[in-house]
């Protein structure tokens, strides 16, 4: 298998893995498999996030490294008498992409297919034509006669995530559900694997946080525990370089050119300066990105821990963000893990990110 095969198998296994917010419970198993080799110590928390330590020649500074293992998804919050399903999203599920779609739901062991149904073109009003049904409008069926019916192959409160899959598009471009951010946690896991016979300068946790989509949730308490003096986030980025997306005003970000580094308040200069002088020495293309406020990442909460912690956020560029169709070149993973090693195995305690 070439890179491109073994990458491609690697990104279609974690974004095919379910993990909802507070369901993280498969994608966790899969990832803890990919990286136990490679670390000295493995913990999982109280709330499930994953924490995979490697020491280093030296256990300062201590350097956290956060991407997020939840995906979006729903769960059933009522069955009605004909055996139909009402659901309810869990993170920033958009109605205009839900009409339609087929679902997995799961229940215990086992895996049940269902469909989010829509009203047939035919027999729709022309005020339904207009208008955008909202989640909760919506029913899903899962071929149950009745409320009993389908009690014997659901539960109130299963969860469910679309039922898409990955696959590959023109030269190294891929789409898939779940990108967002399962890249990340690809560049952690590749970063690990390679790292393995690096002695670093350093102390590195590796953390495939839980509870992002729904409030960062998993890397408070990761961070709180940890107290790291450094923290890494690794994202994906709106990719602008599609029609409808004005540049002037989302920013210049593009499939294919490389991991964007933020600049703003939530990222130490100092930090960002030394990741962009890695970049620039290791001919690394990267894109810019600003950010004038606190970052919606898993970095915003990492950055006000205990008595503050020196912060940046490399993501990967992926369009069509929060859809079954996410879009993103493996060539960008592969660039922002170059990056990560590049950064982590120079990084010294001396390092000054005083401001
Ligand atoms: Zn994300």
């Amino acid at each position: 298998m070439d890179s491109n095969n073994s990458d491609f198998d690697l990104i279609k296994r974690l974004t095919e893995t379910p993990g909802i917010p507070g369901h993280e419970e498969n994608i966790r198993v899969l990832i803890h498999n990919e990286v136990k080799e490679f670390c000295d110590e493995i913990i999982v928390d109280k709330l499930g996030n994953l924490i995979c330590v490697k020491k280093g020649s030296k256990d300062k500074p201590k350097i956290l490294l956060c991407a997020h293992m939840d995906t979006i998804g729903f769960m059933i919050k009522y069955i009605d008498s004909d055996g139909f399903l009402r659901i309810q999203p869990v993170g920033g599920i958009d109605p205009r992409i839900t009409i339609g779609q087929p679902i997995l739901i799961f229940h215990e062991e086992n895996i049940v297919n269902g469909v989010i149904a829509s009203k047939p073109i035919h027999l729709l009003e022309k005020k339904e034509r207009e208008k955008v049904k909202k989640i909760d409008e919506l029913h899903v069926d899962i071929g149950a006669k009745s409320k009993e019916d389908a009690l014997e192959i659901i539960s109130l409160g299963d969860f469910g995530v679309f039922n898409y899959s990955c696959k590959k598009l023109s030269h190294s471009v891929i789409t898939s559900g779940g990108l967002d951010d399962r890249a990340g946690c690809m560049v952690l896991i590749k970063t690990l694997k390679e790292l393995k016979d690096v002695e670093t300068p350093n102390e590195l946790y590796f953390i495939f946080s839980v509870q992002e989509e729904i409030g960062a949730r998993g890397a408070i308490t990761s961070a709180f525990n940890i107290d790291p003096d450094i923290g890494i986030v690794v994202e994906v980025a709106h990719g602008i370089d599609v029609p409808g997306l004005k540049k002037d005003k989302h920013g210049d970000i593009s499939l294919g050119k490389g991991p964007a580094i933020d600049m703003g308040p939530n990222v130490n200069p100092k930090l960002f300066k030394y990741i962009i002088k890695k970049a620039e020495n290791g001919n690394i293309s990267f894109q810019l990105r600003v950010h004038g406020r606190a970052t919606p990442t898993d970095l915003r909460h990492i950055q006000i821990t205990h008595t503050g912690v020196s912060t940046a956020l490399i993501s990967v560029p992926l369009r069509y963000m929060h859809t079954t169709i996410e879009v993103m070149d493996l060539k960008d993973i592969n660039r922002t893990v170059k990056l990560l090693i590049d950064v982590l195995s120079k990084l010294k305690k001396d390092i000054n990110l005083k401001l």
